[in-house]
């Protein structure tokens, strides 16, 4: 299987451009919605991981970088997931 990271899936799309490129390797293809995005996205490998944070569309496929990820981007988050 191919580790492809961290896909990151913007939020917004500004007018200049307005489009999403797949960023694993080989691909390139590019998308107008972040829906039709992610949704391709996740056919190369199937998510693993998804950042458990509200009104965030980051995926992993890594463990660690899911966790890498929530400690420097949602403090809050963690300290949730930490109480359980
Ligand atoms: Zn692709
Ligand atoms: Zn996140």
């Amino acid at each position: 299987m191919t580790d492809i990271g961290t896909i990151r899936i913007p939020e917004e799309v500004n007018d200049d451009e307005n489009h999403f490129t797949c960023s694993v390797e080989g691909c390139e293809r590019t998308f107008r919605r972040p829906g039709d995005f992610r949704r391709h996205v996740v056919r190369h490998v199937p998510p693993k991981f998804k950042c458990i944070a509200d009104d965030c569309y980051k995926l992993f496929y890594r463990k660690d970088k899911l966790h890498e990820h929530l400690e420097q981007d949602h403090e809050d988050v963690v300290a949730r997931v930490d109480e359980s």
